[in-house]
């Protein structure tokens, strides 16, 4: 058994930070990545046109000033490959390979009452004890690949989007389908169809997308960025989505339709995500959301020719925002091209996969190459594939058969000193993950720091605490529109997935004071205990119960 302080899962965005900031403690780290390289999703979702959709300068680290001076962001929103060259500078500029074990999955982990020590089980045998177990393993990482009968008979290559291969996919004289129109296909359309011979889009939702208006950095915008970079942190940090956009104090509804216009017209090009903000209530009322849809409707109108084409493309179901939309570079333009058809599967649904290609029921559509851009098992996927053992042998499935529940996304009473980072009910997809990520990784460490000061051992969620909280994130969706629409949001994604919904809609901002209230309280809804449960309790121990609890 290897003896560590931390054992950390998961060597992408999250899983670095933590590793810096714990070993920057004097902790002594390991972090099991199952892949062969760092960057999580990254690594990952490797597929033509792949780009973060947050703009660089603000999807990125904000721990070092000199980490932000010295890196060169060539556009405003990275390429998949800029962004796994960043992750690789920061783990060789802060020394970070040394302590992570790649091609190592974690299979299982328990808690051990008696030391108070997680004993973590490895894909190849190996085992660790460690006194704090962070789960850094994402929240996209647990591909979904639809059951559609047949898939085995096909002839020619299948892929899937989160699982691209790192060898080169050559799409020449290839007749391609691509399943799914969420942001992954939505990316990759327009890379792939003047790459190959024809391009299928098979689409049972369409999807609203704002133009991504994606452009080189140049040197001055770099120099601008950088010499007030703590500016733009604070005011991430301060937003609803740690997006750096404050939304319009003005309802759409107060204003004149000729107003509004000229307000959605000057954010269209210019804001992606931000355009959800161009009023403050589009998120949350139905008849404001409508204006939007209209304006997002004619816009996208305009960009393809053929009617009855346009009609089967135009986002219609659902308010826009309520899934999550995509911020595209010329996706709907590309249904203009003679090679690319879309397969409306409203209309003509899947039946199976041939030999050959994929059969709906108007016929059979020959391919070489069929591509599944069909997402993931969001938020709990990758919580929930290893078997997670608690106190009293309480498994985290068992614990989250009628789904997660947690004390602000973080930690999880029955589960003592086991923290997951951006986890179901923080901000999580609902922000921007780099900025949920450092504020929960910091605050822990405060945590720590805390408990090392006072001698205290064990940290977990109280179950009032972690039922409130679930309660409120509950709560805070059904004020919004999120909570109209079946999304991966809310479990819709999965067969059988306990509809709630996960992640915290209060915003980045809200969120952070209630965890900085929650510390200045003693860590409230927590309990901090000297000794390990069954230790404190077997030799008359007092737990300690922090203010502020019951
Ligand atoms: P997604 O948004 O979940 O979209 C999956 C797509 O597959 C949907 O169009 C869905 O249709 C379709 N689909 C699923 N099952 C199907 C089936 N059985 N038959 C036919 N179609 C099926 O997945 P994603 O596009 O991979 O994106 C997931 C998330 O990853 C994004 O929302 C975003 O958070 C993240 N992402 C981020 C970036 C970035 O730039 N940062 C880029 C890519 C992805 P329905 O809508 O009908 O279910």
């Amino acid at each position: 058994m290897i003896d560590v302080d931390v054992l950390l899962v998961g060597a992408g965005f999250a899983g670095l930070r933590a590793l810096y900031t714990m070993r920057s403690r004097g902790m002594r780290v390991t972090v099991l990545e199952a892949s062969a390289d760092l960057g999580g999703v990254w690594y990952h979702n490797g597929y033509p046109g792949a780009r973060c959709d947050v703009e660089s300068y603000d999807y990125s680290y904000r721990f070092s000033s000199e980490l932000e001076q010295e890196w060169r962001w060539s556009e405003r929103y990275a390429q998949q490959p800029e962004i796994l060259s960043y992750i690789r500078h920061v783990a060789e500029r802060f020394d970070l390979r040394k302590d992570i074990e790649f091609n190592t999955r974690m299979i299982g982990a328990h808690f051990d009452e008696d030391t108070s020590r997680w004993v973590v089980e490895g894909g190849d045998g190996r085992r660790w004890a460690a006194r704090i177990l962070m789960l850094c393993v994402g929240q996209l990482s647990t591909t979904k690949r639809p059951d559609i009968p047949g898939q085995n008979q096909f002839k020619g290559e299948i892929y899937h989007s989160g699982e691209w291969p790192l060898h080169e996919v050559s799409f020449a004289g290839k007749r391609v389908g691509i399943i799914g129109t969420g942001s992954s296909g939505m990316q990759m359309t327009p890379v792939i169809a003047p790459q190959c011979a024809h391009l299928s889009v098979f689409q049972r939702t369409p999807n609203y997308s704002i133009p991504a208006a994606n452009a080189p950095v140049s040197e001055e915008e770099d120099r601008a960025v950088k010499a007030n970079y703590r500016s733009r942190r604070e005011q991430a940090a301060n937003s609803p989505s740690g997006l750096g956009f404050i939304p319009n104090k003005k309802s759409a509804l107060e204003v004149t339709p000729e107003e509004r216009e000229q307000v959605y017209e000057a954010g269209w090009n210019r804001l992606g995500f931000g355009f959800a903000l161009s009023y403050y209530d589009i998120l949350l009322s139905k008849p404001a959301n409508d204006t939007a849809v209209d304006f997002i409707r004619r816009k996208i109108g305009k960009l393809v020719a053929d009617p009855t084409l346009r009609a089967k493309l135009l986002p219609a179901d659902f308010p826009f925002g309520a899934r999550r939309p995509s911020v595209d570079s010329g996706y709907f333009q590309t249904f203009n091209r003679s090679n690319v058809s879309l397969v409306d599967l409203r209309e003509t649904p899947i039946e199976h996969f041939t030999e050959r290609g994929i059969r709906t029921s108007a016929g059979e559509h020959a391919l070489d190459m069929i591509i599944f851009a069909t997402g993931f098992d969001a938020f709990t996927g990758s919580l929930l594939k290893p078997q997670i053992t608690g106190r009293n042998g309480m498994t985290l499935k068992a614990k989250w058969e009628n789904g997660p529940v947690t004390q602000y996304g973080v930690a999880v009473s029955g589960f003592p000193n086991m923290f997951i980072v951006v986890g179901p009910g923080s901000p999580s997809l609902l922000s921007n993950v780099m900025v949920s990520t450092e504020e929960q990784i910091d605050w822990l460490a405060a945590l720590l720091d805390k408990m090392d000061k006072e001698s205290l051992v064990e940290f977990e969620a109280t179950e009032a605490g972690e039922s409130a909280w679930t309660e409120e994130v509950q709560a805070r969706a059904k004020e919004t529109l999120y909570w109209t629409t079946p999304s991966f949001y809310n479990g819709a994604e999965i067969a059988g997935k306990p509809r709630v919904f996960m992640p915290y809609s209060g915003g980045v901002r809200g969120y952070r004071r209630l965890l900085q209230q929650c510390a200045a309280e003693g860590y409230s809804g927590f309990e901090l205990r000297p000794a390990s449960g069954r230790l404190a309790r077997n030799t008359g121990i007092q737990t300690m119960t922090p203010p502020g609890q019951g």
